[in-house]
């Protein structure tokens, strides 16, 4: 699934000028896989944040969005996103837990059959789903959900993302069994002011490599369900 580049306007915030320089800090920071690039250049991330954050949508930064939560930050999207293809280009049923501004997911369902993504926050994961459908991307599963558990009916995964961050190792082992053997998970994991970023590999049924990838500030995974 794919979004129709012809939709990036010539003039304005949205411009593919803007678009392109923002590219090339990535580019800069050693984001090297075109197709993910490609993906962030297309996905219009202006329309993922308030109109009146819009003009800040290619800053290579996080905005906040509604619910006190964060629509991250691009490097980090291409980071996690090209964390979990390597060379697959590919895959086939991706897992992200926190749906907050949909962006993320529209990154990851130009290179996943099928994307199952969990919110814990209704009014969040229902404007994302409204977006995303406008963006006409089908190939996504949504739940409204604790991710905590992850997704154990649809699971194994090719590829599981965390956009919050765990401090939980209960979670982090749970999700590492719902992997296909093959499979990544990219998770932050620590308190507040000293996140890492996990890629943990399932490499056989009973074993996973785990390195740390990044520092980062994700807000915090929490426990329960938001009906509002
Ligand atoms: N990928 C999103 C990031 C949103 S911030 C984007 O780019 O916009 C992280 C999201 O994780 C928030 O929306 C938050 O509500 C959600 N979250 C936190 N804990 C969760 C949990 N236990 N289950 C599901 N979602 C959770």
């Amino acid at each position: 699934m794919s979004i129709d580049d012809t939709r990036i306007e010539g003039i304005g915030i949205t411009s593919r000028k803007v678009r392109e320089k923002l590219i090339a800090e990535l580019q800069r920071q050693g984001i090297t896989d075109q197709q993910v690039l490609n993906a962030l250049l297309t996905v219009p991330r202006h329309l993922f944040v308030s109109d009146a954050l819009a003009h800040r949508a290619y800053e290579n930064t996080s905005l906040p969005i509604s619910y006190n939560q964060t629509i991250s930050q691009p490097y980090i999207v291409a980071l996690m996103t090209s964390s979990v293809l390597l060379d697959a280009g590919t895959l086939k049923k991706t897992l992200e837990i926190g749906t907050g501004s949909g962006y993320q997911t529209a990154i990851l369902a130009q290179f996943s059959n099928r994307v199952y993504t969990l919110e814990r926050i209704k009014g969040l994961q229902d404007s994302a789903r409204q977006l995303l459908e406008q963006l006409h991307l089908k190939n996504i599963v949504y739940s409204h959900r604790d991710g905590v558990d992850g997704w154990a009916e649809e699971a194994p995964f090719d590829a599981i993302l965390v956009t919050a961050a765990a401090w939980s190792n209960v979670m982090v082992e749970t999700l590492k069994t719902q992997l296909k053997t093959g499979g990544r998970l990219v998770i932050p994991f620590g308190p507040p002011n000293n996140q890492q970023l996990h890629l943990i590999t399932r490499k056989q049924q009973d074993a996973w490599e785990d390195r740390v990838i990044a520092r980062v500030r994700f807000v915090p995974v929490l426990s329960g369900i938001s009906m509002s």
